[in-house]
């Protein structure tokens, strides 16, 4: 019996090809494994940094931290500064789906750092360590009635990744960019000290910091600002029809400022439904969703819901949650890895385990799903003007065919860093993310990204670092303004403490 059962196993392993058995039946290894072991790591996490909090030693213990840090850089220097710098995260840990081959080569530096250490309702700002991820802020934070005004969705994105990558909201509409809402940055330099910046002090500094992915300095606290929270989000859900229209209706609701919060979920190219929402103190209790409670569908199913029903309707959906909202289906990332865990069997059962965490996910994904993931599957947050939005959304149709497509909104302010408006007036910017399997037939990661690096270039856009960048160093700094960056690196003696961001991210540094 066990013998004719490992027989047609192998059968149907040999008709369907390994490759394929390896990706999709990874929810075995992920549902008995990944599962059960991501709960045990966010209990710990969460249970220390509440009672590291509680016990206000954070700021103590953080002081002797950065000294350790500035002790790491300086015996760096002393042992003859011979190869580059790199924070010692390990690459696994990161949300990215890349794991940096330079960790292995560069003098790891440990940053330990994870704790929330003060927050002042006075001043409205809250300081924390870099590691500090959103989960921990927004559960410190809403608990008190107070709440970021832009707070990246997925629970384990840190402070130090948003600010020295970057980080955007549905908010950001009104607030701009994860580093729009920070007010003060400090950081250990290569030369071992420690400096603060603000827009007044050092500002060059604080201007340069934001992409520069860890090559001016090694962040050890941000000061971000604060903003009162309230309990509810009002969420108004519209299907529309037409890429026009879809369009202009986003375009309208990103302009208007009466909108605390502005999505988009695009499910074909001429499908999407569009949801504005504001905070409010109360609720109308026949319109209340809990929507990150474990046994509710996955979010961006119950979106499509109002397209298939093609009804526009209104929710009361607690800010957290609200949040949090694409937590749990890491976007719509997880139906690939576990295809029935929308099913309501399984999330009554086992709803309250997931998400799986990405970095146990990408520790245990092994060369062959890795290399799998990279020829057949997308993960890019495209940044363009508004008014390219049409055409870069049948861009995306025609180059790659991923659906549901991410809209966010942003506000992009003219500035001196490396991502800002071609002019010097603000400009409204929209963050079009796809994440999934291309359903294009000529799909070739390679050529098919870089004709997409190309037009987000040419409409004057970016493309978010985290992501596979398959651009020239030339074309590169061409979509980034390094003339600021360039002069701080010569001026702060990076040159040889740190590579330069581009080396850092590029494909080839990569995997
Ligand atoms: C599946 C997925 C979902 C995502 N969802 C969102 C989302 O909802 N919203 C959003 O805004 N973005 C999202 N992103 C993108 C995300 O903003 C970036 O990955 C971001 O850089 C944060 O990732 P991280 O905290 O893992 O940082 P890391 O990858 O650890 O860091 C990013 C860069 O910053 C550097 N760095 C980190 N800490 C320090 C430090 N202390 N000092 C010096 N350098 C440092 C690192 O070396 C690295 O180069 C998503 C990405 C993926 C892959």
């Amino acid at each position: 019996m066990l013998r004719s059962l490992v027989v047609l196993f192998l059968l149907w392993i040999k008709v369907k090809g390994l490759d394929y058995v390896i990706v999709h039946q990874r929810w075995i290894f992920v549902c008995l494994f990944l599962l059960p072991l991501s709960v045990i790591f966010d209990v710990y996490y969460y249970a220390r940094a509440w009672l590291i909090f509680k016990m206000c030693s954070a700021p103590k213990l953080h002081d002797q931290r950065v000294r350790d840090i500035q002790r790491q850089v300086r015996d760096w220097r002393k042992q003859g500064a011979k190869t580059y710098m790199c924070t010692g995260r390990p690459g696994w840990l990161t949300v990215s789906l890349r794991v940096g081959k330079y960790k292995k080569t560069h003098k790891n530096i440990m940053i330990n750092m994870m704790d929330i250490l003060e927050v002042d309702t006075k001043r409205q700002v809250v300081r924390v360590e870099p590691l500090a991820n959103m989960g921990q802020v927004t559960a410190l934070l809403n608990s008190i009635g107070w709440t970021l005004p832009v707070l990246p969705e997925l629970d384990d994105l840190t402070v130090g990744g948003l600010v020295m990558g970057t980080g955007i909201e549905s908010s950001s509409h009104i607030y701009g960019l994860f580093q729009h809402i920070c007010v003060a940055y400090e950081l250990v330099l290569a030369d071992g000290s420690l400096v603060r910046c603000t827009e007044e002090e050092n500002s060059d500094l604080f201007h340069a910091v934001p992409w520069s992915c860890g090559t001016l300095g090694f962040l050890v606290a941000a000061e971000i600002k604060i903003v009162p929270a309230k309990p509810w989000v009002k969420l108004h859900y519209e299907p529309v029809r037409g890429l026009e229209n879809i369009c202009k209706r986003f375009t309208e609701a990103s302009a208007n400022k009466r909108n605390t919060f502005v999505e988009g979920l695009q499910y074909s190219l001429d499908r999407a439904v569009i949801m504005t929402g504001t905070m409010t103190d109360h609720a109308e209790p026949d319109k209340i969703n809990k929507i990150g409670l474990h046994f509710k569908p996955w979010f961006f199913k119950h979106v499509e819901g109002y397209l298939k029903r093609d009804c526009t309707g209104v929710e009361y959906i607690p800010l957290r949650h609200y949040y949090h909202r694409h937590t749990r289906s890491i976007f719509w990332e997880l139906q690939d890895i576990i295809p029935f865990g929308n099913n309501p069997v399984f999330r009554w059962l086992f709803g309250w385990m997931v998400p799986p965490k990405i970095s146990l996910l990408k520790l245990t994904q092994g060369e062959t799903i890795r290399r799998l993931y990279e020829q057949h599957h997308v993960v890019q947050d495209m940044l363009v003007p508004m008014k390219h939005l049409q055409d870069a959304i049948t861009r995306f149709h025609k180059d790659i065919e991923v659906y549901p497509l991410w809209l966010c909104p942003f506000l992009l302010p003219p500035g001196r860093g490396m991502v800002h408006p071609k002019g010097q007036e603000e400009e409204l910017y929209v963050d079009i993310g796809a994440y999934g399997e291309p359903k294009v037939k000529h799909f070739e990661a390679k050529a098919s990204t870089r004709q997409l690096e190309k037009f987000v270039r040419d409409v004057h856009g970016f493309q978010m670092l985290y992501a596979d960048v398959y651009m020239e160093r030339e074309e590169f700094w061409e979509m980034f303004d390094g003339q600021l960056y360039h002069k701080l690196r010569d001026e702060l003696g990076c040159k040889e403490a740190f590579p330069e961001v581009y080396d850092k991210i590029c494909k080839s540094a990569r995997h």
